[in-house]
């Protein structure tokens, strides 16, 4: 015959809480869910642990067990035999209070504390929602930082009926208030299941309205326009976050309120552009300039005056790099660089005049191996199907 208290690895003097406690601790770690790498193994122990745990709990159970171990050992298991299709997994569900309509094998989740704990705790008041806004800011209002002003829409608790959802509330007569249903079955001898499930009268939550809140039509929280204001460091980024904690959504059960989170997106500023730490800046510029060369100008994010003279001849989208001069990297307190990108600006007009054309052919090498009239005669023309477009990029 099995030694139980050596299963339950405790002293043959054991409280009944010391086998409890034994049987809490290792049925939690023997539980075959937790054990899908050793599951034979696992599942062995399993039905030892509660076998044992069945056993020595049972004070009548336990009497007989030590009496006749230490004389005649098949007698017990005659005066005792195991409970007929006793299922070690009802006994865990017994044990640990949970909902046995919804049996482990399906998704349970294992909490690292006391389960009793948290249980209390899921009983108890729920905090409220999340609230999350996008908070939308130019690349130089994110460059330059600063407090925002926000204004927001959130849930708050109802005045009209101190967030009761209604009026004349009266306790739920089909749960007796607690918004839950218990059963309980007799399995075998010594072993109970009890199954709770929601009182779908009260919809769980106990209590029965009368009359209805005809400001927040039962929902118990209202939508307020809240104000906040948010400091921004210098050079925040994209989805960087600003947390106010507990002053989100109100909890619909008065319990403490959810987050605030704003979220920071950013939005173009002039011709800049950021990619990590690094600035771009499209100039545009006239053909003219690219070819004889310009004076730069332009503001920075930063309101610095940025003037320099670029020397001819300017390619159409090189850039110049000017170390930094870009977006702030606040952990490394380092900052990018600013690339000015430039962007050559044909002339729009279509038509040059021969004279301006001889010019430019003074200046200019051209080709002008083929004149328009010398290709393509106008029946096998080409150009018909074609269109002249601009490349992006
Ligand atoms: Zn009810
Ligand atoms: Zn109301």
């Amino acid at each position: 015959m099995a030694d139980f208290y050596k299963i339950l690895e405790i002293e043959r003097d054991a409280s009944d809480a010391d086998i409890r406690k034994a049987y809490k601790r290792l049925a939690l770690v023997w539980h075959p869910d937790r054990n899908k790498d050793r599951l034979e193994e696992a599942e062995k122990k399993f039905k030892e642990i509660s076998e044992a745990y069945q056993v020595l709990s049972d004070t009548e159970k336990r009497a007989a067990y030590d009496s006749e171990r230490s004389s005649n050992e098949s007698f017990f298991q005659k005066t005792h035999p195991p409970t007929p299709n006793f299922n070690p997994h009802d006994l865990f569900n017994m044990f640990f209070n949970n909902n046995v309509s919804d049996p482990f094998h399906r998704n349970f989740h294992f909490p690292n504390v006391n389960i009793h704990q948290q249980q209390q705790q899921n009983n108890t008041k729920r905090k409220g929602t999340t609230k999350i806004d996008n908070l939308h800011l130019s690349l130089k209002e994110l460059y330059l930082g600063g407090k925002k002003k926000i204004t927001t829409k959130i849930f708050d608790i109802c005045q009209n009926c101190t967030g009761q959802g209604g009026f004349n509330i009266q306790s739920c007569g089909n749960c007796q208030g607690n918004g839950i249903i218990r059963k309980v079955n007799v399995l075998g001898p010594g072993l109970i299941q009890s199954t709770q499930s929601m009182c779908h009268q009260c919809s769980g939550s106990g209590k029965i309205v009368e009359s209805i809140c005809p400001q927040c039509t039962g929902k118990k929280l209202i939508v307020v326009l809240k104000s906040f204001i948010v400091d921004l460091p210098p050079c925040a980024k994209d989805n960087d976050k600003f947390i106010f904690e507990r002053e989100g959504n109100a909890s619909e059960d008065g319990g403490e309120r959810g987050d605030l989170i704003f979220l920071l997106k950013e939005t173009p500023y002039s011709k800049f552009e950021r990619k990590e730490n690094d600035l771009y800046y499209t100039y545009d510029l006239l053909l003219g300039d690219s070819l004889i060369g310009t004076t730069i100008q332009f503001e920075h994010l930063n309101g610095q005056n940025i003037r320099y003279f670029e020397s001819g001849i300017i390619q159409s989208n090189s850039m110049r790099k000017i170390l930094n001069l870009g977006y702030l990297d606040r952990p490394t307190n380092t900052y990018g660089d600013l690339y000015i990108i430039y962007n050559v600006k044909y002339p729009l007009y279509h038509e040059i005049t021969e004279e301006q054309k001889d010019k430019i052919r003074e200046i200019f090498p051209c080709l002008e191996t083929q004149q328009q009239n010398s290709v393509d005669l106008p029946e096998n023309n080409i150009l018909i199907n074609s269109e002249l477009i601009k490349k992006n990029n």
